[in-house]
């Protein structure tokens, strides 16, 4: 299972590719793609059903042995974007004998010291010439191997750098990705090396949605190998739980529905993210291919359960401090229910008794997290959704370490625990 969780992990370095990655594992375990632009058709039970919006939010639907208006559906709900830096149009910029930077821009809310002097690379889509101006192609891109840098300033120009720096998104943040002979290959150089990559003609590229994401791969480590180590835990983990859960539980009564969102990190006010339609289309859709009544829709949201799965921030043994003195989840001590008086999480005192009695009948031990009173802390999908669909539900998520870090620590068992809470959930 942490084998899965790693590979899945470096084979998604964004969105895009986290998506492609539980398509194909989909399909293997009998999903069929469904086309949102063709009538969905018959839908009956035992049916499991896909479909993606963008190439960057998929859902997943196992159909109940009952109907969605008798038994509702059991939700899991996360996100596949992360932190991150986007390759700004025209970015190739030529600086001293050659030298080669990149200009970017930062994408969600990255703790950008973190990014500096690590191997990097880059992926996310490239859009090609298609049939017509109106359906160009898009063909996916990760670079397989180490191909910029952000360095740091040495700390003999900069003395108090470890006293804390602020960084300059514009300035401190622009990646090298190589040195040029001829001054005439900088327009091309970030184009030629996707070219080479993709096998393709610089003529047929009419734009790219393209990131940095780090090169080196996810590793457990500790010395019983407890921790987990890698870029976009928060939420590629979740992601991951959810997937493994859904794919191995046999069919149910009531129907399984697994939606990854894109664009948290900038809000979710996207129609591939938790704020758009879609989902509750589709889901409407499905109702009424089954019963012919957009009354059972209603009738499932109000029998619904949503599981809004986003990690949550572990105990710091440097930074007591900075947590709430009684509810402070730690690493290891299983999946966190989180709550917020504002409700910037969906969480109330019934759906957090569900959830926990469903860790409890899987085995598993559950953890409670509140913000410390002075601190803002951070908000997430559930209440973004339940506000279009007012569903009933939890916001929960494995405790991470430095959270929106280029690299992330959580927990190995943390990540079984969660697995068979979602489980329990969906059988
Ligand atoms: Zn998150």
């Amino acid at each position: 299972m942490i084998t899965r969780l790693l590979q899945f992990l470096d084979a998604s370095p964004v969105n895009f590719l986290a998506v492609k990655h539980i398509a194909d594992t989909l399909e293997s375990a009998g999903y069929r793609r469904v086309d949102p632009q063709l009538p969905i058709g018959e839908v009956k039970a035992g049916d499991k059903l896909f479909v993606t919006k963008n190439d960057s939010s998929i859902y997943a639907f196992h159909i109940g042995r009952k109907p969605l208006a008798d038994s509702g559906f059991h939700m899991i709900c996360a996100h596949c974007d992360s932190p991150t830096f986007r390759i700004k149009p025209n970015a190739e910029i030529l600086c001293e004998k050659g030298i080669v930077k990149l200009n970017t821009e930062v994408y969600g809310g990255p703790i950008m010291s973190t990014w500096f002097d690590r191997p990097l690379t880059i992926a996310g889509r490239v859009i090609v010439k298609g049939k017509d101006a109106m359906s160009p192609r898009s063909l996916l891109l990760h670079i397989k191997r180490p191909l910029l840098q952000i360095s740091n300033l040495a700390i003999h120009f900069n003395r108090s750098v470890n006293d804390g720096v602020a960084l300059s998104k514009q300035k401190d943040m622009l990646p090298i990705l190589g040195i040029i002979t001829n001054e005439l290959e900088v327009k091309n150089l970030l184009t030629n090396t996707i070219c080479g990559e993709l096998n393709i003609e610089k003529e047929d590229i009419l734009d790219f949605d393209l990131y940095l994401a780090d090169a080196t791969p996810a590793c457990t480590f500790g010395v019983h190998n407890e921790f987990l180590s890698s870029g976009r835990l928060d939420d590629l983990s979740m992601c991951e739980a959810g997937l493994e859960a859904l794919i191995n539980t046999p069919e149910s009564d009531t129907t399984k529905v697994l939606a990854i969102f894109d664009n948290e990190e900038t809000g979710s006010q996207t129609k591939q993210g938790a704020a758009s339609p879609f989902l509750a289309s589709m889901l409407k859709r499905i109702a009424l291919a089954q019963s012919g009544s957009d009354e059972s829709f209603y009738q499932a949201v109000e029998r619904a359960f949503m599981v809004s799965a986003d990690n949550a921030h572990a105990w710091h043994p440097n930074y007591s401090e900075k947590y709430d003195p009684t509810n402070h989840p730690v690493l290891g001590g299983g999946p966190v229910i989180k709550f917020n008086a504002a409700q910037k999480y969906a969480s109330d005192a019934v759906s957090a008794a569900v959830f926990a009695q469903i860790c409890q009948d899987a085995g598993v031990p559950c953890q409670r997290f509140v913000n410390h009173s002075d601190v803002a802390g951070g908000s997430t999908l559930g209440n973004i959704l339940a506000s279009s669909i007012p569903l009933r539900g939890v916001d929960m998520g494995n405790a991470i370490l430095a959270m929106h870090s280029c690299r992330e620590t959580g927990s190995v068992i943390d990540h079984i625990f969660c697995v068979k809470a979602f489980s329990q959930f969906y059988s």
